[in-house]
């Protein structure tokens, strides 16, 4: 599995923010499948000609996850403090605070938005995919999809 750091090297690096994030951060997102190559405008420019399509070689096809629709999300933030791994491992986000930086989470709010940003870390997928679906049960607009 690529790592943050191989997908920001296919990046622009310019943190030029018209993804309203920066690079690093953008690099984060295309590894938990919360945002494609195509959103960056700036790898349309003839410049970044074949980066887009050498992104995804490197991300590969997804297995299982999830994944949280930004249009749907209201940043209720339910699923951060739901989440069945974060109970038993994140005492701010049990505690209902909110996760610090540094924390190991499935979810973070980013930007008002719940992102998914290590999916690995979730339950379901490192036990079994019936184990535990309790994000997108408690999610009051249907924005997470398990797969
Ligand atoms: S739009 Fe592209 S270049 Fe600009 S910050 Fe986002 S990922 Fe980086
Ligand atoms: S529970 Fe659903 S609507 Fe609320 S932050 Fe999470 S994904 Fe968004
Ligand atoms: S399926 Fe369960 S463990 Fe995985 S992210 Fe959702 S609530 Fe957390």
């Amino acid at each position: 599995m690529a790592t943050a750091a191989e997908i920001q090297e296919f990046l622009p690096g310019t943190d030029c923010g018209q993804c309203g994030l920066k690079c690093a951060e953008f690099a984060e997102l295309l590894l938990a499948r919360e945002r494609a190559p195509e959103d960056c405008p700036v790898m349309h420019e003839p410049d970044y000609a074949g980066f887009i399509e050498a992104l995804h070689e490197l991300l590969g096809p997804a297995a299982a996850g999830m994944r949280i629709d930004p249009e749907k999300c209201n940043g209720c933030g339910i699923c951060v403090a739901m989440c069945e791994y974060h109970l038993g491992n994140c005492a701010a986000a049990r505690l209902g605070t909110g996760p610090r930086w540094g924390d190991r989470v499935v979810f973070r709010m980013v930007n008002g938005t719940g992102v998914v940003v290590h999916q690995e870390y979730c339950t379901r997928l490192v036990q079994a995919a019936e184990k535990c679906s309790k994000c997108a049960e408690h999610c009051p607009t249907e924005a997470i999809e398990l797969f």
